[in-house]
């Protein structure tokens, strides 16, 4: 059981906090007393995510009013910068939690993947994830405060999945980036983790075929698909709380157990 409030001082910036697991993220860091810093490419969806947190009177109380939503595209030059500024005109500080989950999926196998896919999922899952978190590095050291960057990767960063040579390339970069950022920032008390989901249950996955769906969940262990809030949620609320204190440059896998892909030709998703 989470303690109650435990990171009620902290100001967490989530992007791609309008859908999934960016949005579950947003929603559980809210409940443990984090102002949000609700960040999508698609601005009216950041803003619902907002008014989900809840404001005076509403049902989840605890959020006080204190959240608020931005527009950006992570994987623009110079958008991290502005939106960096942005969120700290807004709250008068850094945020101390930082959590990179926007991303997409382009799949198509090799021999058939267009450069402009690769090249869109490169920009916005490797990229923007750099992008984001050397803005938010910056802010921190400059203003002298500690921090906790969580950056969400992928399973299948680690063990390939078929039709996804640019999604699987984004996520272990994601995870070499992670490990290196530990090593640079922890002089100056800021963490830095990943985590992979496995199948999470989004409208990522709600585009595979349910053929393909149905496979690929009776091959994980624990016999059902991620929730976003109960599982991921959970797990990154850890990393950004100090209770995770001395954990830094971490991979930390979130997937039932899922087991390595093994359909032949067979594309399966996140
Ligand atoms: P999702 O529901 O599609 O949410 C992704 C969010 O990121 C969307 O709101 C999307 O906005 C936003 N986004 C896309 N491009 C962006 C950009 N350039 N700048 C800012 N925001 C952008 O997907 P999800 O399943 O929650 O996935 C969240 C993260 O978890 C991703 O990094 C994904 O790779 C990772 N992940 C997911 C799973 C899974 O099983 N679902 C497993 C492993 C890892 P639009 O809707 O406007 O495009």
């Amino acid at each position: 059981m989470a303690s109650p409030l435990r990171l009620r001082s902290a100001l967490a910036l989530v992007t791609g906090a309008g859908s999934g697991i960016g949005r579950a993220i947003s929603v559980r860091l809210a409940r443990e007393g984090a102002a949000v810093a609700a960040c999508d490419l698609d601005g009216a969806a950041a803003q619902e995510t907002v008014r989900l947190l809840g404001g005076p009177g509403s049902e989840e109380g605890a959020s006080r009013g204190t959240h608020a939503a931005f527009q950006t595209d992570v994987s623009e030059a110079g958008a991290a910068k502005c939106l960096l500024e942005q969120v700290q005109a807004c709250f008068s500080r850094p945020p101390s939690v930082v959590v990179s989950c926007a991303g997409i999926t382009r799949d198509e196998f090799l021999f058939h993947m267009s450069e402009d896919d690769w090249d869109k999922v490169i920009a916005v899952n490797l990229k923007g994830v750099f992008l984001v978190t050397q803005a938010a590095a910056q802010a921190l050291v400059s203003s002298g405060c500690h921090g906790s960057i969580i950056n969400i990767s992928s399973i299948i960063g680690k063990v390939g999945n078929v039709g996804q040579t640019n999604y699987a390339a984004s996520k272990a970069g994601v995870i070499g980036l992670t490990q290196t950022i530990a090593r640079e920032l922890g002089r100056h008390g800021i963490r830095c983790n990943s985590v992979l989901p496995g199948f999470i249950a989004t409208p990522m996955t709600q585009k595979m075929p349910q053929k393909v769906l149905d496979k690929v969940i009776g091959m994980i262990p624990m016999g059902h698909m991620g929730d976003p809030e109960g599982d991921v949620a959970d797990v990154v609320a850890f990393l950004a709380s100090e209770d995770s204190g001395y954990i830094t440059g971490a991979s930390v896998e979130v997937t039932g157990m899922r087991l390595v892909w093994g359909g032949k030709g067979q594309r399966s998703g996140t």
